[in-house]
Formats: C-alpha cells, structure tokens, sequence
C-alpha cells in the first residue's frame, strides 16, 4: 500500500512539473530590454550574397537569422561615397557624412593640407604592440553614436565594446564613450588599442594574443569547405578577372598560406605577415573566437544594465576586392562565414539565452561586380585613370588660369581647389568651381559633376543629388563632386572596389534576431541610418544626436 502510495505520489508529482514546465514555457519571461546588444557588420556584403549562396549555406547561420529572425530586405545607403569608414559612421550616428564628417577612409584635409585618415590620431599611443597600428582614436567623428547614447542614458553603467580586424571597423562603431577598442595588428598577429581608450591591455586579452590564434589559422592551406566543383554560383577558379596573393603564379586553390605568410628581411630572419590573415576567411573566424572571448572576459549581458558589443568582419572585404563577387574564394568565405557565425549563434543562445540578447547584421556598403567581367559579357563599364585625368584637368588648369598649383587633390571622386590661391589672384571661387565641374562633365565615364555651391542648393528630394548632398560635408568635402557612370571605378582591373550612388554598392542586407524579434521579412523600402533609432527607441533613451533617420517598427513582438 505504502509502495502504491509512492507510486502514485511520484508520478502525481511528475505530471505536476512537467505541467509547472509546460507553462512556464508559455509565460513570456522576456526582459523588458536586452541584456546585450550585438552589432554584426559583414565589410563589402552585398543583399543578394544571402541569396545566391543560400542553398550552399548550412544551418544555424545566415539560415537561422533569415528562419527566425526579421529581415528589412531593401536596406540601402542613402549617401556617397559608400567606404567603410562612413559606412561603420552611419550606422551607430544614424546620420550622414554630412553632419558625422566622415566623407572617406582618407580624404585631403584642408587645414592639415594634407591627406588624413579617418581614425589617425598622433596624440594617443598603441597600446599591446611596439607598432604605429594603435594611433587611432573616434577623434573625426563628429555626432553621437548609438553606443555613447547607451552609455549617457546608463550613466556610464552599460559596456560597450567595439572589435574588428580594421582599427576604423572597431572605432567607428564603438563611438567615443567606449570601455574598449580592439583591432588587429600585423606585426604581432595580436589584439591591440590606443591610449585613448586604456593605458594596458586587460590580461584576458594578453592572454588570447598569448595563444597565437593567427599562427594556427595561417599555418593550414585555404582549400575549399565544399568540394570545388560545388561552387555552380561562381566562376571559373582561375579567371583573369581576380588577382592574386603575392608570391603565387594563379589565383587558385589551394592557397599554401604557411609559405604565402613567411616574410624575409635583410639578414635573412624570417618574420610572419600576418596582415596575410586579412584576405582569407579564417581573419573571420579569428574575430569569431575573439568576440566570444570578450563577451565571457568581461561577462557581457551578465549584470543590470544593458551592455553592446560591435563586431565589424571585415575578411569579406579584402578577399572581396582581391577576387570579386563571381570568385570561387569570394563564395567559400561567405560558407565559412556561415559557420563562423553558426558557432557564435550557438554561443550566444548558450551563454544568454536567445530571448535576452539582440542581434542585427548589415554591412558597411556593398560593391559592384567585376567592371572587366561586366564589359566581357556587354554591360557598360568602365575604369577611370585618375593619374591621367588629373594631369589633363593640370592642363586644363594652365590653359584657363596659367597656374595648375590651383588644384589641390583628387581624392574620392572629389577635387579640391586652393581657395587662398584662387583669393590671391582675385579668381571668383564659384566661377572656378564651375568651369572645372563643366571640363570634367566632357571626360568619359563621368555622367555628372556637381560643384559644391550646387550642392548647397539641392532641395533634399531624392536619388544622386540627394546622396551627394548627404554625404557633403561643409568644411571637409571638396569644391567639385564626381559622378560616375555605372559600372565605372577607379580600382585595378581585376577584383572590384565601391564607393558610387549606384544600387550595386548601396544595396546592404539588415536582420534582427533574438530578445523580441519576430520572424518576417519586408521590402518596404528602409535606409541604413534607421539602424541607431531603432535601438534607440527599444531601449527607450535618446537617439544619437545627428540622427536623420526613423525607427523601424513591425519587427517586435508586443
Ligand atoms: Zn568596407
């Protein structure tokens, strides 16, 4: 009877948890807000990467953010010119170049008179390395990020950290409030910052550099994930259309990357270049086991408030502009990618839990397919020999004002004219800028030049003036403003570059996934600067300062 009774009793009390289970699965215990907030940017995806690789793809990445979670499908940039640098800028401002300040990677300053990059800066030291990598600082950026608005609304509480292989991928994003910046250098195949953020390295990063990650990724061969003859979405492995590393004779598999790696000076010592980690899919894989090794090190999305990590890939972009979107190498990326991001999913709904954290991914800008491809196949386009345009426009210079000393820089498909000279000789500047603009307008492959008083005066409305006028910057953009034909580029004629207003390079996937996020999709049209108010408004705190964009709605349970 006794026996019976415990019988029974146990399996009372097991209908009775396993029905506790039952309906505490149907509670919603969702935080009111994420614990942690990931910013994925894939350097140089295009929107249709997603698409013409998705049979190829495994489970668990892109298939799980696409399965389960939201995608904004027709996300475009909504400024020129589309680099990196001002692509990391606008996402976190949610603004322009316009007000961010961030017209390129490089562009020609006028009070330094010289060409500056966009995160240089002497006045801080490297920290982690003996190298001049870790001069750099968020000091030209000129708004909010949506990581210093997390850290103002926090009172200072909520960690943010920004990591890349690219110094401007990791510095852009992080903002200037950051607890953290890493990048990647070279010479030691380490994690490094600048003093702007730190005076020593913490010893979890010590250690990792310790481990000699880059060493192990770089002492294997890239061959391909799938057997070769699977990549039906690319092109031949050996075409005229990709370049090549240094020292090898084709651009084919297997890449013997161990040998490519090894660097030999003067005496004869052998050094490892590890920047070579950059333009194969494993720089990825090595930022995968670094964001993971920060999230646990510094216990992020574990205490009260919210914290935000940015994590910018950037192995895409390199291999991308070596090879080119048709490229057997181009293709194998995105697979390891796929995996790579596979295992930090994986990790993340581990540690986290799925329903406390935020995902989203975008890209920084996307790019053209190969112009020398486009031409073979008859599509217009074409290449820009900048060299000799701008010795042409010199000519034109002497002709018309018997002094080619008046230009300054041809940077960015942007001319900058010496406005103290033009003073000088009593030149009328507007009259300069237009006679210039109107010469350009007659080269090929230029379908318009724009002179910086026209910019002034565009109604914002829509389409190229509207980029061109977004990404115009007052005191920094330069007095004449190119406008390509499609297709055309300034850039090598074997893989490919982007920077133009056209879709090819503006055209960037979006996803949200995790904490409240539904799974859906939508092509209603959206631009890369309603990233930052979106995760403002779901943290309900302020947007970024130079915000011009909108919170996107529709995506989050209720
Ligand atoms: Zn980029």
């Amino acid at each position: 009877m006794i026996k019976h009774f415990l019988r029974l009793s146990f399996i009372f009390c097991f209908v009775i948890s396993a029905q506790a289970g039952n309906t505490s699965d149907k509670k919603d215990d969702t935080p009111a807000k994420p614990k942690l907030i990931i910013g994925i940017v894939i350097d140089q995806m295009r929107y249709d990467y997603i698409t013409r690789f998705w049979d190829k793809f495994g489970d668990g990445g892109f298939k799980e953010l696409v399965g389960e979670g939201f995608f904004f499908r027709n996300t475009t940039y909504n400024y020129v010119p589309t680099f990196t640098g001002p692509g990391h800028a606008s996402i976190y401002t949610g603004t322009s170049p316009a007000t961010h300040g961030i017209i390129a990677n490089d562009w020609f300053d006028r009070t330094e008179n010289k060409m500056v990059y966009c995160t240089d800066d002497k006045t801080v030291q490297t920290v982690g390395s003996t190298s001049a990598a870790g001069q750099m600082s968020p000091s030209r950026l000129l708004a909010s990020t949506v990581t210093d608005e997390l850290k103002l609304f926090s009172n200072m509480r909520s960690k943010v950290i920004g990591i890349s292989l690219k110094d401007r991928g990791a510095i852009m994003p992080a903002g200037h409030l950051a607890n953290a910046a890493y990048w990647f250098d070279g010479t030691t195949g380490g994690w490094i910052s600048s003093t702007y953020y730190m005076s020593d390295l913490p010893d979890w990063v010590k250690k990792f550099n310790e481990k000699k990650m880059a060493d192990k990724y770089l002492s294997k061969d890239w061959e391909t994930l799938l057997s070769i003859k699977e990549y039906t979405e690319s092109l031949a492995d050996d075409n005229k259309y990709e370049g090549k590393f240094t020292g090898e004779i084709s651009p084919t598999f297997p890449h013997k990357l161990s040998g490519l790696a090894i660097l030999k000076n003067q005496a004869s010592t052998q050094t490892t270049n590890y920047d070579l980690i950059r333009s194969t899919p494993f720089g990825n894989s090595l930022l995968k086991d670094f964001a993971i090794e920060t999230i646990e090190s510094e216990k992020m999305g574990k205490g009260e408030n919210t914290d935000f990590l940015t994590v910018s890939f950037s192995s895409t972009d390199y291999v991308g502009h070596m090879y080119g979107p048709n490229s057997i190498e181009l293709e194998d990326t995105y697979l390891r990618l796929d995996k790579d991001l596979k295992e930090f999913i994986l990790f993340l709904n581990n540690y986290l839990g799925k329903d406390n954290y935020v995902l989203f991914l975008t890209a920084d800008h996307a790019a053209v397919n190969t112009p020398s491809y486009l031409q073979d196949v008859k599509l217009p386009a074409g290449y820009l020999d900048v060299a000799a345009k701008f010795n042409e426009l010199k000519a034109f210079m002497i002709d018309e004002y018997r002094d080619d000393s008046l230009l300054l820089s041809f940077s960015n498909d942007q001319l900058f004219l010496n406005h103290p000279l033009i003073a000088k000789k009593k030149l009328d500047l507007a009259s300069v800028r237009k006679a210039t603009a109107n010469y350009m307008l007659s080269m090929d492959g230029i379908a318009d030049a724009y002179t910086a008083d026209e910019i002034h005066n565009i109604p914002a409305t829509d389409g190229i003036p509207l980029y061109l006028k977004n990404g115009y910057n007052a005191k920094r953009s330069g007095d004449v403003l190119l406008v390509l034909q499609p297709a055309w580029v300034e850039f090598g004629k074997t893989g490919t570059t982007h920077g133009s207003p056209y879709m090819y390079d503006r055209h960037v996937p979006l996803l949200f996934y995790g904490w409240k996020v539904k799974n859906g999709e939508t092509f209603k049209a959206n631009s890369i600067t309603d990233i930052a108010p979106t995760i403002s408004s779901f943290m309900k705190m302020e947007y970024p300062n130079g915000c011009i964009g909108n919170p996107l709605t529709g995506f989050l349970k209720e």
